[in-house]
Parts: C-alpha cells; structure tokens; sequence
C-alpha cells in the first residue's frame, strides 16, 4: 500500500481524479467505534441495504443513498433518486458502472420508471465513474455543468467522451429548474469543494442534494477546494425551516449536523490562519490539528486530509 501522502498533487489527480479515491486504502485504520456511529445514523426507512451502502427513503418519491465505502467501492458516493409524474432524476454518476447500474434498477423497482435523467454535482471520480453505466438501460438525459464535463476530458483519459459530448450542460450562473410535473426540482450553480458544483434542491419537502460541498461524520476533502467559497457555499444552502441535507460522503444530515459542519469549517480557518501567523508549514499544521469538540467520531479517511485543507487555505490567504 503506497502512502497516499508520497503522492505529489498532480500524482493524486492523475492516478485518482476523486475526492474519495482513498477511502479504501484508508478504511482499516478507521477505528471500530467509527464505523459505529456511521451505521447507526439511518434517519429514514431503509428500503435497500447492500455491502455499498444503504437507501432511505426521505419522502413519498425522493431516495437519498448513503455510500459505506468502508466496506464496498460499488457507488462511493451518496446520491439520490427523485420521482415526479414526468420523469426519474437520478443524482450521481456514482464511482463505478455497476454502482450506476444498481441506482437504475433502484429508480425502476422504487418509481416504477427508469431513470430519465441523471445529473453529476462535479467532476471527481467517485460522482461521475460509473456514467457508462448509468446511461445502458434507458439512456437517460446527462446533466452538468461545462466545467465539470471539460475537467472529466482534461484530466481521465478514460472518460467516456461521446455521452459527454451529448451530455446538457447546466448554467453556470443562475439556478436551473427540472421540472417532473408535480415536483420541481432547482439545480443550483455554485463554487467551493471544485470550482463548479450543483446542489439540486427540492423545496416541499425541504430537501437538499449537497454534493461535496457537505460532508457528514466525516472530514471533508479539500484537494480542490476553495475554503472561502466552500465556507460560503455551505452557508447559503442552509436553509432556515427543518431540511434533509444529503451530503456527498457520510450519513444524512439535519440541520443541527449542518451547524456542526459549518462549525469544523470555520475551526480548519482558525487552525490555518494561526499557522500562518506562526510561519509553519501545512504538514507541520496539519500534524498538530485536532478535530473540535463534538466531532471526536468523526472518521478521518486519510491522514493527510488535515494538512491539505489547511494547505488549501494558506494558498487562499497568501494568494490573496
Ligand atoms: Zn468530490
């Protein structure tokens, strides 16, 4: 097992081109009561449980998927189903074909209706690595945004080019709607984990698909990220009346795991500001940090991560 962090970034990019790449390498240092807490917070009947993950049904026609890529690689990430009298949106491309294959089966054994469309938040491999497959049965409509189809060319020579030469691309600046006929859905635009994510949203019920913009009980991944935009990102989607958050990685949120989520942001500011005030390096900061109080659970997937976001953040304030 190569240690991730020997990895230069453009080394990272190339060999993983996904912000959960290491979960794998990762998953037998998590320890045992981790592993706990993850598989204990199902928020909403579960109505497919496999080794990948769990599916819980949130409300009448929307699925939220919670990846364990602890045990099984198949989806790696968190992604949705949501079902309208016009149409099946699936959510995520999921990081491998047959994991985009088994949402399909799931969006036509729950809705009753293949998938119609089926849209990525961003460009990492874990979100968008099974899109061949998420196209086979019914070749639903891709959606997303220009950048994200320009950096799934750039950077993996294996992409699938024609579905995305083909695929709709999503405005960039101003929110989109899908409209399934009795239900709407708002692909909104927005910055921060990459320099182009969605979240889709849906507002009765109140219902946030997140992307990597959140992540739940679990720290999150900044090799892209701009943290002053992902801080600001994440406090816009916040909504003001009780909400489901599907975050990218992680167990389903409430608004009170919001609250702890912004609270970690601002926490890995503080650490990287403070750093640079002492002249340190982000290993060397990144070593020292600590996780704040009340977030001692959370899972740690490489032990790098500490040092790349707070390296991210020092990039940020010196460039700036
Ligand atoms: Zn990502």
């Amino acid at each position: 097992m190569q240690d991730p962090r020997a990895y230069s970034r453009r080394d990272f990019l190339g060999h993983s081109a996904s912000c959960a790449a290491h979960v794998g390498l990762m998953a037998a240092g998590v320890p045992l009561w981790s592993r706990g807490v993850w598989t204990r917070q199902e928020r909403f009947p579960v109505v497919a449980s496999e080794p990948w993950g769990r599916l819980e049904q949130i409300s009448e026609g929307i699925w939220g998927l919670v990846s364990d890529p602890l045990t099984d690689r198949t989806t790696l990430c968190n992604g949705g189903i949501v079902s309208g009298r016009a149409g099946v949106v699936v959510i995520e491309a999921f990081g491998s074909d047959d994991g985009a294959r088994w949402m399909a089966q799931q969006a036509l054994r729950l809705a009753g209706r293949a998938p119609t469309h089926v849209i990525a938040t961003h460009y990492h491999g874990d979100h968008t690595g099974g899109l061949s497959g998420a196209k086979e049965a019914s070749s639903p409509e891709v959606l997303m945004t220009e950048v994200t189809r320009d950096t799934m060319v750039e950077r993996n020579n294996g992409a699938p080019r024609e579905i995305l030469s083909e695929a709709q691309v999503i405005d960039q600046r101003r929110p989109t709607e899908i409209d399934l006929g009795d239900r709407s859905l708002i692909v909104v635009p927005r910055r921060g984990h990459t320099d182009s994510d969605i979240s889709i949203e849906i507002s009765d019920p109140s219902v946030v698909f997140c992307g990597d913009l959140v992540w739940n009980a679990m720290f999150p991944n900044y090799v892209d990220a701009i943290p002053s935009r992902l801080s600001q990102a994440v406090r816009l989607m916040r909504r003001r009346e009780p909400t489901t958050y599907v975050p990218g990685h992680g167990p389903l949120a409430d608004d009170a795991a919001m609250g702890l989520y912004i609270d970690l942001l601002d926490h890995v500011e503080g650490a990287s500001r403070r750093a640079l005030e002492r002249g340190m390096t982000a290993e060397e900061a990144g070593t020292e940090y600590t996780l704040p109080t009340g977030l001692e659970d959370w899972t740690l997937f490489n032990p790098g991560y500490f040092a790349r976001a707070i390296g991210a953040w020092m990039s940020e304030l010196e460039g700036a």
